[in-house]
């Protein structure tokens, strides 16, 4: 008999593996009253260390997890010494079971719970929840037994009792996944809030009747879209109403906490909606879309169920500002997104812990079990550079993703939500057909995200009434489930009956919400109940200074060159006491040379010294990417680690006592999520500098979708200007294929309407004033900025202090080995490291009838400066475009048109030719020799025709 109680305790899937909460749980109830748990479980816990009873819940328990996970090791010696014979009544076996099986509802009594509205869900039979699992039998229902170990406020409860608390909280219309959080007060604090009020709290006739309406209003919308837009694309909520009573509860109990902005992100399925009844979205200038008559007039706007909207709402706790983020069809990439936004506005209200601005991002079942970027965005949401005190998850669940069925193809996890569970999220499963239970799991969610500041998830399973649009006809894959959802009522028809049979309301009363909402809509009247309609503008920020900025290239960046000097001393000043690695205090050393002019400078130094410029005229900075602290070409030092103690020290950071935040922080291995969030960030922060560096350029890749539906055409759709830098190391250094390129000639090929900014900078001095003119001037526009890589420490990649206190940025940069212009017959253009190979080979054979000329913006192209510069070499005979790249990749098919402007401009006569790699599939060569072969070919190529 004991034997089998063990095998049991120890075969049991919540008590495998080691998983030791029923133990935990146990002890719990000892410390509590030593008498509530059996006498062998008392002799046991009685061997452990004493601790101070007063103090019980704040006992930590890996002492007793320590304790019996040697004992389960040896499960005989376990099953000997802790239960066998000396369990002394039948009684005390039964309160072991009864506590088993409590314990067995908290882990799976989501698998048993009454999620889908459809009723369609298949699921087995738990054995862990039935009594004679257990070794208990209805005979024992009406027997009394201690239930101290839940939180059913009484001591003692019969098991009928027990197991209808259980049943109520845990397998109703509420399923919680919680078990897997290790915390044992976070779990503690779930159960607590869910058994006590057996996940059904009891809401007035008021709350009830304010879902009511807000159910109403959700379905009244779609419903009257419908009747005046048939079958045109709304993504349409039907099914899914309860999401407006939720998001309606998760911003007004975020506001009494006293939130002052709440950053939203959804894809389609149910955005009009939200945006209409929410956000309080004018309803005419909604119909004004579907009739099509809005334009955005800047540029080619977007459909209207990818629109952003900012609007205050009145709360308990004060005004919240509400911004929804503009999205593209690529459903979970605006969470990063938003997390970023989040972030920016936090630190602007200077606020780490993230009690002021809330992140919620409301995702479609699919999506968020199909896309890899929603892994990447839990995987930051508690790193030091990306954490925002924790999002609140939405699913809408329609079971349905456009016509893929759930099961089968749609994903191997057992819930959509399976991946939160990585950061232990917990997981609040809801019928979106029980309002009342969508609202109760709401409050739970924004409650725990403000206590324990971690990511939480609602998955609010329902339905889909239509197709995946209103043009789809969803019967052709799914006739089943359409056959079932043409049958049953909808949400608002459920909740409005059970309302009027509990007599909160007549049935006259839900009709009369419903025709006033329709009136108000016909009227064009805003919907949403506390919409601020004279909004506090100090709760975001201004954008004016920002917006309609000219787009000029020349822009003075000069400083004082003693002030450059002092400023460079102060960077390179390590405290006393703070001993630095060997060649990092080389460095500094070297650093120190250079501001005294002692010593030339190079691209760390200048890199640095702009950044302390920036800082200094009151610009926050903000630096990510893998390994931007020191840089991964060990430029940078940035960060610099102690070797007594490995505490770090950020000069940057030790400015002035009023200097703006200069945070710079490693990334984790991300492209795409982390991408994302910089440019949310910069698209909330303007004065800000944000800057994104990737390891290697071609990483960049992983993030393709943030550049070509973001960064590069956020400005167009949607009027969102972004200052954004990329940092791409590129540069063809016979490293192979996947760490030459950063694909120049993706950027280049994006480029249009002066969208972005493309540049090389070629020296220490250009890359400084690039940085600075960035963020001095007003403009926001996107840099895109191929960074060098041996060049950081090449010997004539210099400049000096004055070039960096009297210059600017240069969009094109003219040979400065030429003395005699007349000689020149050839003039070559190029961009980035090439330059310096063909300038060598210049210098090594005394080539003086080639100029070197640097296009060191290649978007927007500086043809006017070209054109003057080509227009001082008189006898030019042919022009030249020399490039790394192969012919197919870099700079030369897209800018090639430029090229032959200017010098179509110049003389008619010339003609340019193209010297670079032959066209190749691969970015770069795989082996050093095919690599310097190449290389030598084709400098060959561009400097012999002159060789005299
Ligand atoms: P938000 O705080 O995002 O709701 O923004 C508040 C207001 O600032 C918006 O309604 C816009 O007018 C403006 N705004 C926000 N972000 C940008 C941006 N990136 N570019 C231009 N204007 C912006």
């Amino acid at each position: 008999m004991q034997d089998s109680i063990m095998e049991q305790l120890w075969g049991t899937s919540h008590l495998a593996g080691g998983n030791s909460s029923y133990l935990e749980e146990l002890y719990e109830s000892y410390l509590r009253d030593p008498n509530s748990v059996p006498e062998d479980w008392r002799a046991e816990f009685d061997k452990l260390p004493r601790v101070n009873p007063s103090v019980h819940s704040e006992v930590p328990h890996s002492p007793i997890k320590d304790h019996f996970l040697l004992l389960s090791k040896n499960q005989k010696k376990l099953s000997t010494a802790v239960l066998s014979p000396s369990i002394t009544t039948e009684h005390e076996r039964k309160q072991v079971r009864v506590h088993q099986l409590a314990t067995a509802y908290r882990f799976r009594g989501h698998q048993k719970a009454k999620l889908d509205p459809l009723g369609l869900e298949q699921r087995p039979s738990i054995p862990d929840l039935e009594l004679q699992y257990h070794e208990l039998s209805k005979a024992d229902e009406d027997t009394v037994f201690s239930c101290s170990h839940l939180y059913a406020g009484k001591e003692e409860a019969t098991l009928k009792e027990t197991i209808e608390l259980l049943e109520q909280t845990y397998c109703s219309s509420v399923g919680a996944e919680f078990t897997h959080i290790v915390d044992t007060a976070e779990r503690r604090w779930i159960e607590q809030r869910m058994e006590s009020v057996k996940s059904h709290p009891v809401y007035s006739n008021e709350a009830r009747l304010h879902i009511l309406e807000r159910l109403s209003a959700g379905e009244g919308l779609e419903k009257y879209l419908q009747s005046k837009y048939p079958g045109t694309k709304r993504f349409g909520l039907e099914g899914g109403e309860a999401l407006i009573p939720l998001v309606d509860e998760l911003i007004q109990r975020a506001g009494s906490y006293g939130t002052k902005e709440i950053v939203l992100g959804m894809a389609h399925r149910g955005r009009l909606n939200i945006l209409v009844n929410i956000l309080g979205k004018s309803p005419r200038d909604l119909f004004d879309e579907f009739e099509g008559k809005s334009f955005y007039e800047m540029g080619s706007g977007d459909v209207k169920y990818h629109q952003g909207f900012s609007s205050n709402v009145m709360t308990q706790g004060g005004e919240v500002h509400l911004a929804m983020a503009f999205n593209p069809s690529h459903l979970e990439i605006v969470s990063p997104v938003v997390e970023g936004s989040v972030r920016a506005r936090q630190d602007r209200r200077k606020d780490p812990v993230g009690t002021t601005v809330l992140p919620v991002a409301i995702h479609g079942d699919a999506a968020f079990a199909g896309q890899g970027v929603v892994m990447e965005t839990f995987q930051m949401s508690q790193t030091r550079g990306y954490k925002t005190g924790g999002t609140i998850h939405i699913i809408v669940n329609n079971q349905v993703g456009f016509t893929t069925s759930r099961r089968e193809d749609a994903r191997s996890t057992e819930y959509c939500t399976d991946i939160a569970k990585m950061v232990q999220a917990p997981i609040f499963h809801v019928n979106g057909d029980d309002p009342e239970a969508v609202v109760f799991v709401t409050q739970l969610a924004v409650d725990y995200r403000q206590q324990f500041k971690r990511d939480v998830v609602i998955d609010m399973v329902c339905y889909r009434r239509r197709g995946h649009n209103e043009a789809d006809e969803p019967a052709m894959t799914q006739p089943l489930m359409y056959e079932k959802i043409r049958k049953i009522k909808s949400t608002l028809d459920l909740y409005g009956e059970r309302l009027v049979n509990e007599g909160v309301i007549d049935k006259d009363g839900v009709t009369q919400m419903a025709e006033e909402y329709r009136t108000a809509l016909e009227n064009g009247e805003h919907v949403a109940k506390s919409l601020v309609k004279e909004p506090n503008t100090s709760l975001f920020v201004d954008w004016k200074p920002y917006l309609n900025q000219p787009f000029s290239d020349d822009f003075d960046t000069s400083l004082d060159l003693q002030y450059l000097r002092e400023l460079a001393n102060r960077i390179n000043t390590v405290p006393e006491g703070f001993p630095v690695q060997r060649q990092v205090n080389k460095i500094i050393e070297d650093r120190l040379k250079m501001a005294a002019g002692a010593m030339p400078i190079n691209w760390g130094f200048a890199e640095t010294l702009a950044y302390a410029t920036i800082l200094d005229s009151d610009h926050p900075i903000r630096i990510t990417g893998q390994d931007v602290g020191r840089g991964t070409f060990v430029h940078r030092h940035a960060v610099l680690h102690s070797t007594k103690d490995g505490s770090t020290y950020v000069p940057l950071r030790n400015l002035s006592e009023d200097q703006p935040e200069f945070d710079i922080y490693d990334s984790f291995l991300s492209e795409e999520a982390v991408l994302a969030f910089e440019y949310g960030y910069a698209t909330t922060t303007p004065n800000a500098l944000v800057i994104w560096e990737a390891q290697f350029g071609d990483f960049a890749n992983g993030a393709q979708v943030v550049i070509d539906q973001f960064i590069t055409s956020g400005e167009h759709k949607w009027g969102r200007l972004c200052g954004l830098v990329m940092l791409l190391p590129h540069g063809y250094e016979g490293q192979g294929p996947e760490h030459s390129s950063a694909r120049l000639e993706r950027y280049l090929q994006l480029c249009a309407e002066q969208n972005i900014q493309v540049c090389v900078p070629s020296t220490p001095a250009q890359v400084y004033h690039m940085l600075r003119r960035q963020i001095t001037r007003n403009l926001r526009k996107p840099l895109v900025v191929m960074s060098p890589k041996s060049l950081l420490r090449h010997k004539d990649a210099v400049s000096t202090l004055d070039e960096l206190a009297t210059g600017k940025f240069e969009t094109v940069l003219d040979d400065p080995d030429i003395t005699d212009k007349d000689a020149v017959q050839r003039v070559v253009f190029c961009s980035g490291k090439v330059y310096y190979d063909l300038r060598e080979r210049c210098r090594r054979d005394e080539i003086v009838n080639v100029a070197l000329v640097r296009v060191e913006q290649l978007y927007p192209f500086p043809e006017d400066r070209l054109y003057q510069i080509l227009s001082t070499y008189p006898k030019v005979e042919d022009v030249v475009w020399c490039q790394e790249e192969p012919m197919n990749q870099g700079a030369w098919y897209s800018s090639q048109h430029h090229l032959r402007n200017v010098i179509h401009r110049h003389d008619p006569d010339l003609y340019l030719v193209y010297v670079g790699r032959e066209a190749s599939a691969a970015p770069a060569a795989g082996y050093m020799k095919l690599h310097l072969e190449q290389l030598n070919k084709f400098l060959e190529d561009a400097l012999v025709y002159p060789k005299k």
